[in-house]
């Protein structure tokens, strides 16, 4: 007799090559792979980002294609995932469900409803662990309670190996049954090539063509192609870090710039651990000092943020290149950040909020670890008034202005040593230009030396206690993600 079909439910994992919980369910026997559309998950704030959905139902279909090809299938149901598994095992016999785990607090307790649901119904629930080189019970940390800064558990994660490769299941026994479609996804055309095929192509530019041994060099330089832009096709396990590893060349040695992005991919794993033992870092500081800060920053402040009015060239120019193409270098996603923080006394969950709503990578656990290193409210080594200058910075990433020029277009004609601050143009400066401030492009709408005064006196408040050192602005952060 064979053996009854196992439920792989496929969630941010969207390939069939190094997938565990797939390979092992078909070497048991036959199998149904499901994705469920959960409404409460796609009603959340944090999960309506028209592009990332888009995104998201190009990876599925592109998901659903590798598994036809073995001889699968990509079942689509819609619903409350508790109530959606039991009954799909019940349709087909399944005897169990296998997943991947995920840190999230929502999808947690999700998990944790859905075990509870299938054990209830006499159906084994077989969660993995979750898809990261290391486990967070690899890297205990003191007493058990994990690393509060990176630099600790980067050099217990770097020790860790890396898990081998699993072949994409040759043949998937399938077993019959309907399938919905992917219309609560909406019908937007994906913003980037979906799926494994397009993540290794990504990869492979990023690799062979040398801008993984120059990463340590550019990576900072906004206008260049310095980074990998693997962080959309990461966020739904389009490749895996073990599949990147093993392409950088470990284990073995490294190059400089290799070496570097490895330490990028470590900057993810700590924040996926640190959501995973502290879930209360989602809505709340994780620094207890600064849960009741008192934000005083205004709606017109937010609003010419958000659209990249602000008067500052850089904030501006990496707040137009995320609404535009759903993804936004690092370094301004940092200046960014720490100017919507810092500058203009606007809460770091606004701005969370906000990126969540415009990132095609947009993921719960790195996107607060930003933010809220950003802020200083989380785990950072460095306290809370280092400051992003974002005069300071775009002089140094973006000397000639040139990210700034793409993206600010009024400054086009602005020269070099102007764009980082052009409210300093005489009027015939502005003429020669043509940047009138004011009517082309907007007087900053803060002083930054005024707001950073401001800001520090507001943190020193809810810390209540006097700073011992004189803080100082910094174009160069310490432990930099
Ligand atoms: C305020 C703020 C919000 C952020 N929100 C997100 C987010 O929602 N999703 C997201 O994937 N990254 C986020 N990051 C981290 C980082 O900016 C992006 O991962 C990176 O810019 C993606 O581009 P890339 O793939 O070319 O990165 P690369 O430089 O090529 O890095 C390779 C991969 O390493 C990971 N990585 C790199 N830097 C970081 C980092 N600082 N923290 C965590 N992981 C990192 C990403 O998966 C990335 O794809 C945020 C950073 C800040 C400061």
């Amino acid at each position: 007799m064979s053996s009854p079909p196992r439920i792989v439910w496929f969630r941010r994992d969207l390939r069939v090559a190094d997938h565990r919980p797939l390979a092992a369910a078909c070497a048991a026997g036959p199998v149904v792979c499901v994705w469920v559309c959960d409404p409460t998950l796609l009603a959340k704030r944090h999960h309506q980002s028209p592009q990332r959905r888009a995104f998201l139902r190009a990876g599925l279909e592109s998901l659903n294609e590798e598994l036809l090809a073995r001889g699968g299938r990509l079942i689509v149901r819609a619903g409350d995932p508790a109530k959606v598994l039991v009954a799909l095992a019940r349709e087909t016999g399944a005897s169990a469900v296998d997943w991947y785990a995920e840190v999230s607090p929502y999808g947690v307790d999700r998990d944790r409803r859905v075990t509870h649901a299938l054990a209830e119904n006499g159906i084994d629930a077989q969660q993995w662990g979750l898809d990261l080189i290391a486990q967070p019970t690899q890297i205990p940390g003191p007493k058990d309670q994990g690393y509060q800064v990176f630099t600790p558990f980067s050099r217990k994660w770097m020790e860790c190996e890396i898990p081998a490769h699993l072949p994409a299941p040759a043949r998937i026994a399938s077993v019959e049954c309907d399938s919905d479609g992917l219309d609560l996804l909406g019908n937007d055309p994906s913003p980037l090539p979906a799926g494994p095929d397009a993540a290794r192509a990504v990869l492979v530019h990023f690799i062979a063509d040398g801008h993984a041994d120059r990463y340590h060099e550019m990576r900072n330089t906004m206008s260049v192609d310095g980074t990998s832009q693997l962080s959309a096709y990461l966020r739904f396990g389009m490749c895996s870090p073990s599949q990147i590893g093993r392409a950088l060349g470990l284990p073995g040695a490294l190059s400089e710039g290799r070496a570097a992005f490895w330490r990028q991919i470590c900057w993810r794993e700590f924040y996926q651990h640190h959501m995973a033992r502290n879930p209360y870092v989602a809505g709340h500081a994780f620094k207890p000092a600064f849960r009741d800060i008192v934000w005083s920053g205004t709606h017109e402040d937010l609003t010419a943020w958000q659209h990249g009015r602000t008067g500052y060239p850089i904030v501006d120019a990496g707040m137009r290149q995320l609404r535009a193409e759903g993804w936004m270098h690092n370094r301004t996603r940092m200046i960014t950040a720490s100017f919507l923080v810092k500058d203009l006394a606007i809460d770091w969950r606004v701005g969370e909020t906000i990126f969540m709503h415009h990132l095609i990578d947009g993921d719960p656990a790195n996107n607060n670890g930003g933010w809220q290193w950003t802020a200083g409210t989380g785990t950072d080594a460095s306290p809370y008034y280092r400051i992003f200058n974002p005069v300071l910075q775009s002089k140094r990433f973006d000397p000639e202005g040139d990210y700034i020029r793409r993206w600010v277009p009024e400054l086009n004609r602005v020269p070099a040593s102007m764009i980082h601050e052009p409210w300093h143009m005489t009027e015939d400066q502005q003429a020669a230009s043509a940047c009138i401030l004011g009517l082309d492009y907007p007087w900053p709408i803060v002083d930054h030396a005024d707001r950073r005064d401001l800001i520090l006196e507001t943190y020193r408040v809810a810390e209540r206690l006097t700073l011992r050192d004189t803080p100082s602005d910094t174009d160069q952060a310490t432990d930099n993600p």
